[in-house]
Formats: C-alpha cells, structure tokens, sequence
C-alpha cells in the first residue's frame, strides 16, 4: 500500500495518480491530461492532504506557467470530488445529474461526525474506522461543479480534445467517463473497479455493463479505473463477464423469491477468491433488488453498508485501525 509521490507518466501529455491500496474504501485514481500551458484533472482526492500531495506530483511534469484551470468530477462521490475546493479559480465540469446527486451525498462534516461516533467494540464502528478512519476530512469544503452538462461535452486543453461522455446512470446516476482520442485513453471512473469486488449504487448493473460497453467501443489503448491499476480492454471485457454473472445471480434468486438478505447471503457464499472487499456483493443485491422490485426511493448509503457488514462479519478487520495513519499527517486531536 502506498500513496504515490510521482505520476505514472501514460504518455508525454497524460499523466495517472494511482494510489496503490487493494481492498480499501476512499483511494481513487486521478488522471492529468497537459498540453502547452492548459492541464485539465480527472477527478480530486478525498482529503486536502492528498489533494496536496497530488499537486505536488502535478506540478513535477506541468512545465511552468502551465495550470490546472479545469476539474472533471466522473461522478459525485466524495472520493472522486472532495478535492475539487483545492484548485480555487478553476473551472469544474460534471454532469448535471451529478450536480443534482451531490444534494444527497454526504458531506465531508457529516462523515467526520460520522467517524466521531464510531466505536471499535462495535462491527459497523470497526469497520468504518478500519477502512475511513485513516481519512482527515476536517476543513474540507463541498465545492459543487461550475460547469455541467448532458450527453456529451468537448472541452479543449491545449492542442488536445478531451471529450466527456455521459454514461449513468450506473455507479451513480451521473457518471461520465473521459476520453483522450489523441492519447488512446479513457479514464472509467467508478464503472470500473480493478482488484476489488465493485460497489454501485445507482444501478441497474446492466448500467455498468452498458458503460462498459461504451468504453471499449471507443478502442482505448489505456483505460484508468475509477480504483486499482491500469488496464487495457481485455481486463474491462473480464469485469464485464463478472458484473453480468452476478447480475444474472441476483436475477435468478430474485425469480426464486428469495428476499434482498437471503440473496445476499448467498452470494457472499459464492464470493470469488482473490478479490477484496466482497461484503460489496451485498450492496450489488441491494441495489439490483431496488430496479428488479421498481422501489423509486435512492439507497440510503450507510443503511446499505450497514447491512452488507452484517451480513459479513468475517469482512470486518479484527482491530480497528487508528484514525489518522498516514505518514506526516497531523495528529489526532486530543
Ligand atoms: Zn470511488
């Protein structure tokens, strides 16, 4: 596990910040797209200190006086965004229903309270601090897009065209992902998790498929998850066959009249070897179950959660880790 002190250099005008952290919540990737002085970043991280810590990354290839003047947010949640309020000035572009979306997240405050609260005697209270404890989000403020859009959307930067595609809902209901035709490149946000059990919580999974479908179609040499390294198109069709055999799973059990815990419980116990995070098969079931019974009401996201870490105690770290591991971060308030 570590968090990266330099970019991964893609090519001379795309850069990727990938936080090498299998099985945990909250390390998203970021990509750096510069030409001439203009530099446009897909997405910002959870905290200001890792915001800082992928400036500094940035600001070792941006040749001076080029900037970051343009922010893209692939979708709403704060892993992809809570960053957004270190880059003052810029402009940042989202979709529209991501705009709307971010009404329903929780802020940084709500989940520093959150994380306030949490016991370690207790299994949601380990599991949250074991996996968002390490997270600092005091200070943060929620900097919503200044620029939204729907469908699709070309923005220059520099010589470059990047176009932003929408492709939700899926993860969420406003995902977009970005593409670089001059570079090859496409940058998946949440619709591709590498490594990991994925987490959507829009849906339906036929969604993610379809956004998938949407990537490959675009013939990308590089494709930057929204989590995990870097792949090419062979590991986006591998993903695609496993998000559709669970989706057919969860059709399947849902046919049998099994209800939302029953069903989850059963594909937690046929949970793949290998990938991380499987309590997430519970909040896939949840989430197919709320299209395949036409509830209309979003996911509460700690409900969900909740649930998932219920119903896999065995997910859950025996200890709970401190809050504030990071190297050089400040210290816990006494
Ligand atoms: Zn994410």
């Amino acid at each position: 596990m570590r968090i990266p002190t330099h970019l991964a250099e893609i090519d001379p005008r795309v850069y990727a910040w990938l936080p090498d952290f299998p099985g945990t919540w909250g390390m998203a990737n970021c990509t750096l797209i510069t030409s001439g002085s203009a530099a446009l970043l897909v997405d910002t991280p959870y905290t200001a200190q890792l915001t800082h810590l992928l400036k500094s990354a940035a600001y070792q290839v941006l040749p001076p006086p080029a900037e970051i003047s343009t922010v893209v947010n692939t979708h709403a949640n704060g892993d992809h965004s809570y960053g957004n309020g270190e880059f003052p000035g810029a402009e940042i572009i989202s979709t529209d229903a991501n705009l709307r979306h971010l009404c329903v997240e929780p802020g940084p405050d709500q989940l520093e309270a959150l994380l306030d609260g949490c016991r370690p005697d207790d299994l949601i209270g380990r599991y949250l601090l074991a996996h968002f404890g390490r997270y600092d989000f005091r200070g943060l403020r929620l900097t919503p897009p200044t620029r939204t859009f729907t469908g699709r959307l070309e923005v220059p930067v520099g010589d470059l065209t990047v176009e932003l595609i929408e492709v939700g809902p899926a993860h969420t209901v406003g995902d977009l992902i970005v593409h670089v035709p001059d570079s090859g490149l496409v940058c998946a946000g949440d619709v591709l998790f590498i490594g990991d059990v994925p987490v959507h919580w829009a849906g339906p999974l036929e969604g993610v498929i379809t956004a998938c479908q949407q990537i490959l179609d675009l013939n990308p040499g590089v494709v930057v998850p929204g989590h995990g390294p870097l792949v090419g198109p062979k590991e986006v069709r591998s993903y695609m066959e496993y998000v559709a055999g669970v989706r057919d799973r969860i059709h399947s059990l849902h046919a049998q009249g099994l209800d939302v815990e029953e069903a989850s419980r059963i594909l937690l116990s046929e949970r793949r070897p290998g990938l991380g995070l499987w309590e997430r098969l519970a909040v896939l079931t949840a989430t197919e179950y709320r299209h395949l019974d036409a509830l209309n009401e979003p996911a509460l996201l700690l409900q969900v959660l909740s649930t998932a870490v219920r119903l896999a105690p065995e997910s859950v770290p025996g200890t709970a880790l401190p809050r504030y591991t990071f190297p050089g971060q400040r210290h816990p308030r006494s």
